[in-house]
């Protein structure tokens, strides 16, 4: 029996898990709560004991992997597979997640930034149709990125390379999270829709229902905006063309700089489909030059949730070339 691959892709509320072939055909699938209570002291050694657990159920031992990669949140550091500042795992300080896990369960371990995993598996087996030029946006609760130029995920020199979600898109703009101001995650993360469409509904005079929702106090989420734009609404219009203009404006300079084959756009945001992507590329097009604007697509992506397990296994690889 040939050698297995272990994904895991650690999250805020689940840690997904996977058991991949090297050719990166899914064989089982898991996942537990994550358990960030305890400033998240409880998170790996749960991830160890599932692990352990179902190697038992499925009578596999750890000669059977050729290794396990995690992608996770916040500043990795790959070298020493250590991770600091995951804010929605309450890891403030460094975590020693490779020494860990390796000593609980005795298989090799790595560990990358998860918006570059999961950019590794939209590339591998997803929209990327394993081109050597790949860039990935993933529009969720933040905006994450991961930048595949030439064959090799780029990470720069802290490793903060592809940080796609602070490209700065209006300078006056609102305030993020990372100190500066008008960055992409602020306009086009779920949340940041929501910010641009009650900024909007401030300024709005017309008939909309959006507006009288958020006037009325009603719970309203991105996608109640995108329905309401789907339907007509002529303030969410305005608002998803505005947020569009953002994401075009940012995929016009990606390519600009990249010239990549794909710009996959992934993420819950991304639901909004191939109506979000049509206003994004009318924007595209007016920001990128010739060349790239004949050259580089935008893509949906097409994994959605196993696209950090589907990509870890794709890192996994590496341990075979060792
Ligand atoms: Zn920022």
């Amino acid at each position: 029996m040939s050698k297995k691959l272990i994904g895991i892709d650690l999250g805020g509320t689940t840690v997904k898990f996977a058991i991949l072939t090297e050719a990166g055909e899914v064989q089982q699938k898991w996942s537990i709560e994550t358990d960030s209570d305890d400033e998240g002291s409880k998170i790996v050694p749960s991830i160890v004991a599932s692990i352990n657990q179902h190697l038992e159920r499925y009578n596999m031992t750890k000669a059977d992997f050729i290794g396990i990669v995690m992608g996770s949140p916040g500043t990795v550091d790959r070298e020493k597979g250590t991770v600091i500042g995951a804010y929605n795992l309450n890891w403030k300080t460094l975590q020693f997640v490779k020494k860990d896990i390796e000593e609980g369960t005795g298989i090799p371990f790595a560990i990358d930034n998860d918006a570059n995993v999961a950019a590794l598996g939209e590339r591998w087996k997803g929209a990327g149709e394993n081109g050597d030029d790949v860039t990935f946006i993933t529009l969720g609760t933040g905006v994450g990125g991961g930048i595949i130029a030439e064959g090799h995920l780029l990470h720069g020199v802290v490793g903060a390379a592809g940080e796609i979600g602070h490209i700065t898109v209006d300078p006056e703009g609102y305030e993020c999270t990372c100190g500066k101001r008008g960055c992409l995650e602020t306009v086009a993360s779920a949340t940041g829709v929501v910010r641009v469409a009650r900024d909007y509904a401030d300024n709005f005079s017309g008939d909309s229902r959006l507006k009288y929702m958020i006037d009325d106090g009603q719970q309203v989420t991105a996608k109640t905006v995108f329905d309401l734009a789907k339907d007509g609404d002529v303030l969410a219009i305005k608002v998803i063309d505005k947020v569009s203009f953002y994401l075009g404006l940012a995929c016009g300079n990606i390519g600009n700089m990249l010239n990549p084959s794909d710009i996959v756009i992934g993420g819950g945001v991304s639901a909004a489909g191939e109506f979000l992507l049509d206003q994004v590329r009318h924007y595209f097009e007016q920001f990128s030059f010739p060349q790239v604007r004949q050259s580089t697509r935008i893509k949906l992506a097409q994994l959605g949730n196993d696209a950090g397990i589907i990509g870890a296994s794709s890192l996994a690889r590496q341990f075979s070339k060792k």
